[in-house]
């Protein structure tokens, strides 16, 4: 259908769609195609032959429009992009005294393979945002998203990368993506160290929080039991030493806990990693995904029956041993607030718990 609308002098020559031959019409011109889909349709084997106008048109665009075909859904949405890019080839030529935005492309493909395809993973089809991939020492994929500004390459691009601390563009206006990239990489291999520690406990332990954890975040908090978990903060420069340690949950579960920890402080070696020297000072292994199944930590909050409310998560648990209920802060304070048998001092409230009725407190949320 959107070929029809689109293409409408484009004809496919068989039953499967899989041979188009015909004509694009641009700026009032027509170019004549032929497109070949081989067997199994994948748009990536796609072959496109055209006349000699649309040739000169596209030429020194093939690895760019390979590219976009890799970003392309539809046969249609691609040869969207082969007209615009023809469109900004034309244009380009209409403006070239004035120093045309087809120079500028011209400039940034020069660009691209000089640092190599390979490294580019997408590019948008105004030639606007790209973005760069970097593999680590251990080749996990790193990406860096480059917004070109209007003036490149005289002023800076805004470039986005998922790493802790900050990362700052040097740039000149004789620099080219190449030296971001080398920037790019050179901060990669800074935080080698921070991203393996990291990614150790992201995969051998329970994270309840960050819901998906990124490169860039420095805290996690971490599963130990069923009602009490660790929240850590660590520092991206030195990952390996001890970081700060919170401990949430049911106050019969985290007083040993904390003692524990306190009295072991003393055992922390630099030399290992985070996950190793935690299990040491906890005295205890860390629950992992390998024998355990997250549902078993995510206990949703007593009151109103969720894991997530906002950004809280229940971090308040009925002291009682065999209750243990977990609840939000705010849930617990509003639900305690509401009774009269309840009584506040200063910012607590005592009241009791709305599972077992045993004595439970609350401090009064702060309001964020
Ligand atoms: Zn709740
Ligand atoms: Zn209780």
């Amino acid at each position: 259908m959107d070929m029809l609308r689109n293409f409408p002098g484009l004809i496919p020559l068989n039953k499967e769609a899989s041979v188009y031959s015909g004509y694009i019409n641009i700026y009032n011109e027509d170019y004549r195609i032929h497109i070949e889909l081989f067997e199994n349709k994948t748009l990536e084997d796609l072959e496109l032959s055209c006349d000699w106008k649309l040739q000169q048109l596209l030429h020194g665009y093939t690895a760019i429009l390979k590219q976009r075909l890799k970003q392309c859904t539809s046969l249609c949405q691609y040869l969207l992009e082969v007209k615009s890019l023809v469109e900004r080839q034309l244009e380009g030529r209409h403006n070239s005294h004035q120093g045309g935005s087809s120079q500028v492309c011209a400039q940034l493909l020069g660009e691209v393979e000089h640092l190599g395809w390979d490294r580019l993973v997408s590019i948008d089809a105004k030639f606007q945002t790209l973005e760069l991939q970097c593999k680590d020492k251990k080749g996990r994929q790193h990406i860096m998203k480059v917004t070109l500004s209007s003036q490149h390459p005289r002023s800076a691009p805004r470039c986005v990368v998922d790493l802790p601390g900050q990362f700052h563009v040097q740039w000149k206006s004789t620099s080219s993506l190449e030296c971001l990239y080398k920037q790019f990489e050179s901060a990669v291999y800074m935080y080698q160290d921070f991203i393996d520690v990291m990614v150790e406990l992201d995969q051998k332990t329970w994270i309840l929080e960050p819901e998906k954890p990124v490169y860039s975040a420095t805290y996690r908090r971490i599963a130990v039991s069923t009602n009490a978990s660790l929240q850590i903060s660590v520092d991206h420069r030195h990952p390996r030493t001890l970081p700060e340690c919170r401990f949430l949950g049911a106050d019969q579960a985290v007083v040993p806990l904390r003692e524990s920890l306190n009295s072991n402080l003393h055992l922390w070696d630099e030399g290992k990693g985070l996950l190793e020297n935690l299990q040491v000072l906890l005295g205890t292994q860390l629950p992992s995904p390998a024998t355990s199944s997250k549902e078993e930590f995510s206990v949703e909050c007593g009151i109103c029956y969720a894991f997530r409310l906002d950004t809280e998560l229940p971090n308040q648990a009925c002291s009682d041993a065999r209750c243990g209920q977990p609840f939000h802060q705010t849930c617990l304070y509003e639900w305690l607030r509401a009774l009269p048998s309840s009584r506040q001092s200063f910012n607590t409230i005592f009241g009791d718990c709305p599972y077992c009725s045993k004595p439970i407190k609350v401090k009064m949320p702060v309001k964020r």
